[in-house]
């Protein structure tokens, strides 16, 4: 794959034909290498985020050794690339196929499920196995996340109690899971969550071996500051620490958005200005389905080489390239008043659910791949470390 110093400098050596999807391995890395040395459990990176395989690499790096897939080609991806990786099947609703071809073919253990009929499927799919690792999936709220997951999976109430009974049964280990939904503003979402998974393992009285806090940590976008992820880790460790119904039991996150949104970006050129709207070469079928349809604002910067004299800002709208009036993306973006057809521009934080859900309508949605070497546009890590080397220089000094 291409290698270039900066997205710049890469618009400038090859002016791309093609929307551009840059990865950063090395923010990868940093965001991984912080989970792994901050959270006090195990961290599984959750592969539909960024299935790309030097964002795999570079988790795997990091020291990341379980990986939250959800289908037989993500598990395919991860077995291959990582043949000591511990795969967990995150997905309540399995193929029979998948099921059985993820524990004899590639040695899957860790099974989710939130109904009593897909417990069926996995017990006679692996033939009564003795040795299952089975992780029930707890509704919970998505209050206050910015992309809710509530309503599709998820056990509640009685059912949920029977579930965890039956579970017991039929495993070796069992957990809980939930999902408080993705890029989750406030640490209390854990903790509540966690209530309601204690008082469902109180009610259902079974010994739990794993509890999974799942996604939904957060990173920076412009006009939305999360609170600091330690102040995430601080809270799911002391609720953690505080749920009356566990021994020995394990803890596990499974991130996706925080370890991969800084490692990506995307590059599009100005095809035609009319007025304050630009249309793109990719849009809200391509790598920016998020900017349009999540409500998420993603920060945007035009690549130009001369240093001419400083442009006012001003905001303009962006329409993708299909044939599609939905596609189209509010914005508002602020960029120089004079940008043109011809321009790029380099949109940030698309590492996460960017290119990973590019489609193919009208006959767009192919993209080039390129690693750049500059820092991401916006970083909750690099402040982090930052902040540590302060300290550090602070301590060194006195
Ligand atoms: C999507 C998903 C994740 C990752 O969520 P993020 O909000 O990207 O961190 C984790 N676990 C499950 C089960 C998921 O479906």
């Amino acid at each position: 794959m291409d290698r270039h110093q900066s997205a710049l400098a890469l618009v400038l050596a090859d002016q791309p034909e093609l929307p551009v999807h840059c990865l950063r391995p090395e923010a990868a890395k940093k965001a991984a290498d912080f989970f792994v040395r901050r959270f006090p459990g195990d961290v599984l990176y959750a592969v539909k985020a960024n299935p790309h395989p030097v964002i795999i690499d570079a988790v795997y790096a990091a020291g990341v050794r379980s990986f939250d897939v959800a289908s037989l080609p993500e598990i395919e991806l991860v077995a291959g690339r990582c043949p000591d990786a511990r795969l967990a099947f995150m997905h309540p609703v399995k193929s029979r196929h998948a099921i059985r071809k993820a524990y004899f073919d590639y040695g899957v253990r860790v099974f989710v499920l939130d109904s009593l009929d897909e417990l069926d499927k996995i017990i006679k799919e692996t033939n009564g196995a003795k040795d299952l690792h089975l992780i029930v999936r707890i509704a919970v709220s998505s209050d206050y996340a910015q992309h809710k997951l509530n309503g599709k999976f998820g056990a509640a109430g009685h059912e949920a109690v029977l579930l965890l009974r039956q579970a017991r049964s039929a495993c070796e280990e069992l957990g809980v899971s939930f999902h408080v939904g993705s890029q989750c503003m406030r640490p209390e979402a854990y903790r509540a969550a966690m209530e309601i998974v204690s008082d469902l393992i109180r009610q259902a009285q079974v010994t739990v071996d794993i509890v999974d806090v799942g996604g939904g940590f957060p990173v920076a976008y412009p006009q939305l500051t999360p609170p600091p992820l330690t102040s995430f880790i601080d809270e799911i460790a002391a609720a953690f620490e505080s749920m009356p119904v566990l021994e020995n039991a394990d803890l596990w996150c499974e991130p996706g958005r925080a370890l991969c949104a800084e490692a990506g970006s995307h590059v599009v050129r100005v095809e035609l200005r009319k007025g304050d709207a630009l249309y793109l070469n990719d849009g809200a079928y391509g790598a920016l389905f998020d900017a349009a349809h999540d409500g998420l604002i993603y920060p945007a910067r035009l690549l130009r080489a001369k240093k001419g004299p400083r442009r006012q800002l001003k905001p303009f709208r962006l329409y993708g390239p299909t044939c599609d009036s939905i596609d189209s993306i509010n914005g508002p973006f602020m960029l120089p008043s004079d940008v043109h057809e011809g321009d790029y521009i380099e949109f940030g934080q698309t590492g996460a659910y960017g290119a990973a859900l590019a489609t193919r309508f009208n006959g767009f949605g192919d993209y080039i791949e390129a690693i750049v070497d500059d820092a991401p546009m916006m970083s909750v890590f690099g402040e982090t470390v930052e902040a540590e080397n302060v300290v550090a220089l602070r301590a060194a000094k006195a």
